[in-house]
């Protein structure tokens, strides 16, 4: 089935108009939404949106299937995690309800247009390389955990960061637009992958297949026989961060073992070649992320332990 493409009017920013885009496809309202382009730094789950589109013309829905592309344009077009015009993180506002800065009324939009449909799996990338990756949040109810077993399942991912239900994580997790859609009735499922140049065929078939499942557990498709790998694991998260500025080479592969103390890459520092500096795992787990060859400051992003539960 083809999409019906379609214009949400969000606010008339002195004469410049500003709207979130959607792209409705099969029958009915929406029983399941997904949403990319929340974060303007993060376009993966845009080419992850556009794979699943086109894999839904085949396929025959019983419901509808709502997808937006692009949740916060004015950030993507900055290509920014949030957009300078009111720095403003989309995915801390809740539902943007109480505000006329720009990235809360495009949240109150996203929050609308997936109000309504059971599940909203909202879609981000990471710069490190990394696996289909779910997020567990804190402080489900045992009720609403069953479903959210169930959407992990249909997803399949490798990993799933289970967060603990301390009431600091709870916090944290309370203004974010999970949250906000799940005040309103909506499950949600947040799933992270690589960035764009480390995206590679297997992880998006990954994705493509889960969301399929996902949108037949709420009812918009027959289920297919699609094959679960069932290689997910279940880890705390430890990031591992910068000591300086440098060149970071990658040397522990992805997805591998390590022990504490093992060296997983080396930093070039930028003031002393020759002179490298081993950066260890400070943990005992899944090298569950990594990134590749790049620049970084002190303090960037430059691996995650999965600490085994
Ligand atoms: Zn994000």
């Amino acid at each position: 089935m083809h999409p019906a493409y379609a214009r949400i009017n969000v606010h008339d920013a002195g004469g410049m108009a500003i709207h979130l885009p959607i792209a409705d496809i099969g029958p009915g309202p929406p029983r399941m939404t997904v949403v990319a382009g929340i974060h303007g730094d993060e376009p993966s789950p845009l080419l992850l949106v556009d794979r699943f589109v086109t894999a839904l013309r085949d396929v025959e829905l019983r419901a509808g299937i709502r997808v937006i592309a692009a949740a916060n344009p004015p950030a993507l077009l900055q290509r920014t995690r949030w957009s300078s015009w009111d720095d403003e993180d989309m995915n801390r506002v809740g539902d943007g309800h109480d505000g006329p800065a720009l990235t809360r009324r495009l949240a109150a939009a996203v929050c609308d247009a997936a109000t309504g449909s059971q599940l909203s799996v909202n879609l981000h990338n990471f710069v490190m390389r990394t696996p289909l990756l779910a997020i567990d949040p804190p402080g489900l109810s045992a009720e609403r955990r069953v479903r959210h077993e169930r959407y992990i399942e249909a997803l399949d991912p490798h990993v799933v960061w289970v967060f603990e239900d301390t009431p600091e994580s709870v916090r944290t997790f309370a203004t974010s637009l999970d949250a906000a859609l799940e005040r309103r009735g909506v499950d949600t499922l947040a799933v992270e992958m690589a960035d764009l140049p480390e995206l590679d065929e297997p992880l998006l078939a990954r994705a493509i297949s889960g969301l399929m499942r996902l949108a037949a557990v709420c009812g918009c498709l027959d289920a297919a026989e699609r094959p679960l790998r069932r290689t997910t694991v279940r880890v705390h998260r430890k990031l591992m961060r910068s000591p300086g500025a440098g060149i970071f080479e990658p040397i522990a592969p992805l997805a591998s073992p390590v022990e504490e103390g093992e060296v997983i890459g080396d930093l070039i520092p930028l003031e002393r070649p020759g002179d490298r500096v081993h950066v260890r795992a400070s943990g005992t787990g899944w090298l569950i992320q990594r990134l590749g060859r790049r620049f970084v400051r002190p303090g960037d992003m430059i691996a995650a332990i999965g600490l085994r539960l």
